[in-house]
């Protein structure tokens, strides 16, 4: 039986950024319809009900066919979701520091032109998905995926996701999914990055 996790803060604590009212629709309505849906396709197989979301959603290929759709996408968002939450805290003007600084220098020559770089495929993703920041045979790569599909599907690990399904932003900023990005930059959590960098090397 899967759990829908507590938001790590208040529902305000992300506001003025995210508001108050999209993180009550996103995670008491949105990501609750994800683990009660992933909890009903499990129903049937007691087996799987006892592994991780990360152990599910890393071996999709052997779920039980008549529900890895069902898997793969609540799974999926519940995986997702559980990820966001904590991939954000409330803004104090945070920003990459140490060796995660280094590593992004390293691969997207400086801060500004990653952050433009990830901002870019964020925009341009169509319809529902989310952009990741993945760690891909140790080097550090973007990657989009559609719906609710995780990189860790693909044998990747992601350090940071943005979630651009419209639930995710339209209540506050409509069809502007350009500024909803730009905010979101102010919410980063770059200390759960780091840790995410860590415990993959
Ligand atoms: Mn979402």
């Amino acid at each position: 039986m899967f759990m829908l996790p507590d938001l790590p803060y208040e529902y305000d604590a992300l506001a003025p950024f995210i508001s108050s009212e999209i993180q009550h629709l996103h995670h008491d309505k949105h990501h609750r319809t994800y683990v009660d849906k992933l909890n009903k396709a499990l129903e049937k197989y007691p087996d799987w009900q006892s592994k991780s979301i990360e152990d599910i959603i890393r071996n999709l290929d052997n779920v039980p066919a008549d529900i890895s759709m069902a898997v793969r996408n609540h799974g999926g968002g519940h995986l997702n979701h559980s990820m966001f939450w904590e991939m954000m805290a409330p803004a104090r003007g945070q920003e990459p520091t140490g060796a995660l600084l280094d590593i992004i220098q390293h691969s997207f020559g400086d801060l500004i032109n990653f952050k433009k770089e990830f901002t870019e495929n964020a925009v341009k993703i169509f319809g529902s998905g989310w952009q990741w920041l993945v760690i891909d045979n140790k080097e550090l790569k973007l990657m989009s995926t559609p719906n609710q599909d995780s990189p860790i599907s693909q044998g990747k690990t992601p350090v940071l996701g943005l979630d651009l399904w419209e639930h995710a932003y339209y209540l506050q900023y409509y069809n502007k999914r350009p500024d909803y990005v730009d905010a979101w930059w102010n919410v980063v959590n770059w200390e759960e990055v780091s840790k995410r960098l860590d415990q993959s090397s």
